[in-house]
Protein backbone atom coordinates (compact mmCIF):
# COMPACT_ATOMS: atom_id res chain seq x y z
CA UNK A 1 0.00 0.00 0.00
CA UNK A 2 3.14 2.47 0.66
CA UNK A 3 4.52 1.81 -2.90
CA UNK A 4 1.36 2.28 -4.23
CA UNK A 5 0.61 5.34 -2.60
CA UNK A 6 3.57 6.79 -3.45
CA UNK A 7 3.03 5.85 -7.09
CA UNK A 8 -0.28 7.77 -6.85
CA UNK A 9 1.45 10.90 -5.40
CA UNK A 10 4.15 10.63 -7.92
CA UNK A 11 1.63 10.39 -10.77
CA UNK A 12 -0.60 12.72 -9.53
CA UNK A 13 2.47 15.47 -9.17
CA UNK A 14 4.03 14.61 -12.78
CA UNK A 15 1.03 14.95 -14.70
CA UNK A 16 -0.17 18.36 -13.22
CA UNK A 17 3.56 19.59 -14.05
CA UNK A 18 2.62 18.23 -17.56
CA UNK A 19 -0.51 19.94 -18.08
CA UNK A 20 1.14 22.85 -16.43
CA UNK A 21 3.86 23.01 -19.10
CA UNK A 22 1.43 21.76 -22.05
CA UNK A 23 -0.72 24.94 -20.64
CA UNK A 24 2.21 27.64 -20.54
CA UNK A 25 3.36 26.23 -24.46
CA UNK A 26 -0.36 26.60 -25.45
CA UNK A 27 0.17 30.35 -24.15
CA UNK A 28 -2.73 29.61 -21.51
CA UNK A 29 -2.54 29.66 -17.85
CA UNK A 30 -2.05 26.58 -15.57
CA UNK A 31 -4.62 27.21 -13.17
CA UNK A 32 -7.33 27.07 -16.54
CA UNK A 33 -7.06 23.70 -16.92
CA UNK A 34 -8.73 22.10 -14.17
CA UNK A 35 -7.46 18.27 -13.35
CA UNK A 36 -9.94 15.49 -12.85
CA UNK A 37 -9.07 11.68 -11.54
CA UNK A 38 -11.41 9.28 -13.74
CA UNK A 39 -12.56 6.32 -11.03
CA UNK A 40 -13.63 3.72 -12.95
CA UNK A 41 -12.40 0.12 -10.96
CA UNK A 42 -10.44 1.51 -8.96
CA UNK A 43 -11.21 0.85 -4.87
CA UNK A 44 -12.02 4.14 -2.51
CA UNK A 45 -9.26 3.53 -0.98
CA UNK A 46 -6.78 4.33 -3.76
CA UNK A 47 -8.93 7.25 -5.17
CA UNK A 48 -8.78 8.42 -1.27
CA UNK A 49 -4.83 8.10 -2.11
CA UNK A 50 -5.54 10.52 -5.18
CA UNK A 51 -7.54 12.98 -2.94
CA UNK A 52 -4.70 13.02 -0.52
CA UNK A 53 -1.92 13.64 -3.29
CA UNK A 54 -3.51 16.66 -4.20
CA UNK A 55 -6.73 15.83 -6.67
CA UNK A 56 -10.05 17.92 -5.86
CA UNK A 57 -12.08 16.18 -8.88
CA UNK A 58 -13.58 12.86 -9.30
CA UNK A 59 -15.04 11.78 -12.22
CA UNK A 60 -17.35 8.94 -12.07
CA UNK A 61 -18.70 6.43 -15.11
CA UNK A 62 -21.88 4.49 -13.12
CA UNK A 63 -24.39 4.83 -10.78
CA UNK A 64 -23.84 1.72 -9.35
CA UNK A 65 -20.17 2.11 -8.39
CA UNK A 66 -21.02 5.83 -7.06
CA UNK A 67 -23.40 4.43 -4.64
CA UNK A 68 -20.69 1.53 -3.78
CA UNK A 69 -17.81 4.01 -2.86
CA UNK A 70 -19.72 7.11 -2.05
CA UNK A 71 -19.65 6.70 1.33
CA UNK A 72 -16.08 6.00 1.83
CA UNK A 73 -15.08 8.99 -0.26
CA UNK A 74 -13.40 11.79 1.27
CA UNK A 75 -15.29 14.30 -0.06
CA UNK A 76 -14.90 17.56 1.64
CA UNK A 77 -11.33 17.85 -0.13
CA UNK A 78 -13.62 16.92 -3.59
CA UNK A 79 -15.99 17.74 -5.61
CA UNK A 80 -18.14 15.09 -7.83
CA UNK A 81 -18.86 14.87 -11.93
CA UNK A 82 -20.70 12.13 -13.19
CA UNK A 83 -19.09 11.32 -16.96
CA UNK A 84 -20.80 8.37 -17.77
CA UNK A 85 -23.62 7.14 -19.71
CA UNK A 86 -26.60 7.84 -17.47
CA UNK A 87 -29.84 6.25 -18.12
CA UNK A 88 -32.70 8.22 -17.19
CA UNK A 89 -33.72 5.68 -14.57
CA UNK A 90 -30.62 6.22 -12.40
CA UNK A 91 -30.69 10.13 -12.33
CA UNK A 92 -32.26 9.85 -8.90
CA UNK A 93 -29.29 7.80 -7.66
CA UNK A 94 -26.96 10.36 -9.33
CA UNK A 95 -28.56 14.05 -8.08
CA UNK A 96 -27.45 15.69 -4.71
CA UNK A 97 -24.22 13.53 -4.95
CA UNK A 98 -22.49 15.28 -8.11
CA UNK A 99 -21.75 18.83 -8.39
CA UNK A 100 -22.00 18.41 -12.58
CA UNK A 101 -23.12 15.36 -14.85
CA UNK A 102 -21.21 16.32 -17.67
CA UNK A 103 -22.67 13.60 -19.73
CA UNK A 104 -25.94 14.91 -20.99
CA UNK A 105 -27.03 14.35 -24.74
CA UNK A 106 -30.51 14.41 -24.21
CA UNK A 107 -33.82 16.69 -23.58
CA UNK A 108 -34.94 13.85 -21.84
CA UNK A 109 -32.53 13.53 -19.57
CA UNK A 110 -31.87 16.82 -18.98
CA UNK A 111 -35.60 16.41 -17.80
CA UNK A 112 -35.04 14.13 -15.18
CA UNK A 113 -32.02 15.64 -13.88
CA UNK A 114 -33.94 18.87 -13.45
CA UNK A 115 -37.03 17.70 -12.18
CA UNK A 116 -34.96 15.22 -9.20
CA UNK A 117 -33.01 18.30 -8.54
CA UNK A 118 -36.47 20.13 -7.83
CA UNK A 119 -37.08 17.46 -5.64
CA UNK A 120 -33.84 17.75 -3.74
CA UNK A 121 -33.84 21.31 -3.69
CA UNK A 122 -30.79 21.34 -5.31
CA UNK A 123 -29.16 22.79 -8.56
CA UNK A 124 -26.99 20.43 -10.84
CA UNK A 125 -24.49 21.76 -13.01
CA UNK A 126 -24.32 20.36 -16.43
CA UNK A 127 -22.09 20.10 -19.76
CA UNK A 128 -23.74 18.84 -22.83
CA UNK A 129 -22.16 16.04 -24.46
CA UNK A 130 -21.35 16.09 -28.01
CA UNK A 131 -20.48 13.13 -30.05
CA UNK A 132 -17.86 14.91 -32.00
CA UNK A 133 -17.25 11.40 -34.04
CA UNK A 134 -20.54 10.86 -35.05
CA UNK A 135 -20.09 7.51 -33.44
CA UNK A 136 -22.85 4.69 -32.79
CA UNK A 137 -21.28 3.38 -29.91
CA UNK A 138 -20.99 7.03 -28.19
CA UNK A 139 -23.56 9.21 -26.36
CA UNK A 140 -23.91 12.81 -26.98
CA UNK A 141 -25.70 14.98 -29.64
CA UNK A 142 -24.81 15.90 -33.32
CA UNK A 143 -22.65 18.98 -33.59
CA UNK A 144 -25.63 20.10 -35.67
CA UNK A 145 -28.44 19.93 -32.88
CA UNK A 146 -25.83 21.29 -29.68
CA UNK A 147 -27.46 24.74 -29.68
CA UNK A 148 -31.20 24.03 -30.01
CA UNK A 149 -30.79 21.36 -27.14
CA UNK A 150 -29.16 23.85 -25.40
CA UNK A 151 -31.59 26.48 -25.89
CA UNK A 152 -34.32 23.84 -24.36
CA UNK A 153 -32.10 22.72 -21.34
CA UNK A 154 -31.83 26.03 -20.56
CA UNK A 155 -35.50 26.71 -19.70
CA UNK A 156 -35.28 24.01 -16.98
CA UNK A 157 -35.34 24.97 -13.45
CA UNK A 158 -32.49 23.42 -11.42
CA UNK A 159 -29.97 22.83 -13.47
CA UNK A 160 -27.53 24.75 -15.03
CA UNK A 161 -25.33 24.23 -18.38
CA UNK A 162 -21.60 25.51 -17.54
CA UNK A 163 -20.19 23.92 -21.29
CA UNK A 164 -19.59 20.99 -23.68
CA UNK A 165 -17.97 17.77 -23.08
CA UNK A 166 -16.52 15.16 -25.79
CA UNK A 167 -14.65 12.16 -25.92
CA UNK A 168 -13.25 11.46 -29.65
CA UNK A 169 -12.47 8.35 -31.02
CA UNK A 170 -9.61 6.86 -30.53
CA UNK A 171 -7.24 7.16 -33.08
CA UNK A 172 -3.29 5.93 -33.87
CA UNK A 173 -1.96 9.33 -35.11
CA UNK A 174 -3.00 12.51 -32.40
CA UNK A 175 -3.56 14.42 -35.39
CA UNK A 176 -6.88 13.28 -35.93
CA UNK A 177 -7.65 14.05 -32.32
CA UNK A 178 -5.91 17.45 -32.88
CA UNK A 179 -9.24 17.97 -35.42
CA UNK A 180 -11.93 16.96 -33.22
CA UNK A 181 -10.53 19.13 -30.25
CA UNK A 182 -10.35 22.04 -32.42
CA UNK A 183 -13.92 21.75 -33.87
CA UNK A 184 -15.00 20.88 -29.94
CA UNK A 185 -13.53 24.54 -29.57
CA UNK A 186 -15.11 26.16 -32.28
CA UNK A 187 -18.61 24.95 -31.33
CA UNK A 188 -18.22 26.49 -27.88
CA UNK A 189 -16.98 29.63 -28.94
CA UNK A 190 -19.73 30.01 -31.75
CA UNK A 191 -22.44 28.64 -29.06
CA UNK A 192 -20.65 31.01 -26.37
CA UNK A 193 -21.16 34.02 -28.88
CA UNK A 194 -25.19 33.19 -29.14
CA UNK A 195 -25.28 34.56 -25.13
CA UNK A 196 -28.09 32.22 -24.06
CA UNK A 197 -29.93 33.13 -21.46
CA UNK A 198 -29.21 31.19 -18.10
CA UNK A 199 -25.68 29.18 -19.59
CA UNK A 200 -22.31 29.43 -19.35
CA UNK A 201 -20.46 28.15 -22.13
CA UNK A 202 -16.94 28.60 -19.54
CA UNK A 203 -16.26 24.55 -19.38
CA UNK A 204 -14.53 22.54 -22.16
CA UNK A 205 -14.43 18.80 -20.91
CA UNK A 206 -11.64 16.95 -23.38
CA UNK A 207 -8.52 15.09 -23.07
CA UNK A 208 -7.78 11.72 -21.38
CA UNK A 209 -4.21 9.98 -20.51
CA UNK A 210 -3.24 9.68 -23.43
CA UNK A 211 -4.28 12.79 -25.57
CA UNK A 212 -4.54 15.94 -22.97
CA UNK A 213 -1.42 18.33 -24.30
CA UNK A 214 -3.69 18.29 -27.76
CA UNK A 215 -6.80 18.91 -25.88
CA UNK A 216 -5.02 22.09 -24.08
CA UNK A 217 -4.02 23.21 -27.01
CA UNK A 218 -7.07 23.56 -28.44
CA UNK A 219 -8.71 25.18 -25.25
CA UNK A 220 -9.83 22.34 -22.90
CA UNK A 221 -10.80 24.10 -19.06
CA UNK A 222 -11.33 20.15 -18.20
CA UNK A 223 -9.07 17.20 -18.45
CA UNK A 224 -10.14 13.66 -17.35
CA UNK A 225 -7.43 11.32 -16.62
CA UNK A 226 -7.57 7.58 -15.56
CA UNK A 227 -4.83 5.44 -16.18
CA UNK A 228 -2.30 8.28 -15.83
CA UNK A 229 -3.17 8.55 -11.82
CA UNK A 230 -3.87 4.98 -11.52
CA UNK A 231 -2.13 2.80 -14.18
CA UNK A 232 -4.07 0.76 -16.39
CA UNK A 233 -7.53 -0.19 -15.50
CA UNK A 234 -8.33 -4.21 -14.07
CA UNK A 235 -11.64 -4.68 -15.68
CA UNK A 236 -13.25 -8.15 -13.76
C1 LIG B 1 -12.25 6.18 -18.62
C2 LIG B 1 -12.58 7.56 -19.03
C3 LIG B 1 -11.61 8.57 -19.03
C4 LIG B 1 -10.15 8.32 -18.65
O1 LIG B 1 -9.49 7.47 -19.52
P1 LIG B 1 -7.90 7.22 -19.38
O2 LIG B 1 -7.49 6.87 -20.76
O3 LIG B 1 -7.73 6.12 -18.41
O4 LIG B 1 -7.29 8.48 -18.91
C5 LIG B 1 -11.99 9.85 -19.38
N1 LIG B 1 -13.26 10.14 -19.71
C6 LIG B 1 -14.23 9.21 -19.72
C7 LIG B 1 -15.62 9.60 -20.09
C8 LIG B 1 -13.91 7.89 -19.39
O5 LIG B 1 -14.89 6.96 -19.41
Amino acid sequence: MEKLSNNIAENVKRIRWELDEAAVAAGRKPEEVQLMAVTKTQSATLVNLAIAAGIDLLGENRAQELMEKYEDYHKEHADIHFIGHLQTNKVKQVVGKVKMIESVGSLKLAREISKFSQKMDVTTEVLVQINIGDEDTKGGIAPSQAEELIRQMALLPNIQVQGLMAIPPIWNSSSENEGYFARMHEILVDIKGKKIDNVNMEVLSMGMSGDFAAAIRHGSTLVRLGSAIFGSRNYQ
